[in-house]
């Protein structure tokens, strides 16, 4: 069975590796979709997004990627997929997972979500606070692979903070 796994990955985390990881585990395939949650302005290009998930899921044969712009509802019935999965950490995520969940179900009752769990050092890992940490230059790299960090550190992130554009 496939499963897709949705998300801004702004940028990609261990939390979402780990996650990825048990769900190659579970499923025959899992599609990776990068989009853009309009909730939350990203702060990397869906470009650079794409390009950190690629480098992360090299070595998982069972994952690919794929980016998205809409309801991933729309999404998984055009690839006629059933599951969708979700991470879930402390209790903060889970009034917007469940609404969430819960709608799309109404919108196609076939579409399951499964949520997963990350190990529990990774259950307190938010993209966002990653952000901010390397924002005001600290150490990342227990959070993130060492090319994200790098990203953080000296790439397009830095860059795009020294002209104030974050
Ligand atoms: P979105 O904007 O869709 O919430 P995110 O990239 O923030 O995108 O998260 C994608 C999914 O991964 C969400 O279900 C989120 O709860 C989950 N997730 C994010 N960080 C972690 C983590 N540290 N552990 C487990 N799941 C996580």
């Amino acid at each position: 069975m496939k499963a897709v796994y949705p998300g801004s990955f702004d940028p990609l985390t261990y939390g979402h590796l780990d996650l990825i990881k048990r769900a190659s585990q579970i499923f025959e395939q899992v599609i990776v979709v990068v989009g853009n949650n309009p909730q939350k302005k990203p702060v990397f290009s869906l470009e650079k997004r794409i390009e950190l998930v690629k480098v992360a899921i090299k070595d998982f044969p069972n994952v690919c990627i794929d980016k998205f712009d809409g309801l991933i509802i729309d999404y998984v019935r055009d690839k006629n997929i059933k599951i969708v999965i979700r991470g879930l950490r402390a209790i903060s995520d889970f009034e917007y997972e469940f609404q969430m969940a819960l709608t799309n179900r109404k919108m196609d009752p076939e579409i399951e979500t499964i949520f997963m769990m990350p190990d529990e050092s990774y259950s307190y890992l938010s993209s966002k606070l990653i952000k901010e940490i390397a924002s005001l230059g600290g150490d990342v790299s227990q959070f993130v692979p060492p090319f994200v960090e790098k990203e953080l550190k000296h790439g397009y992130f830095s860059q795009n903070q020294r002209e104030g554009k974050i």
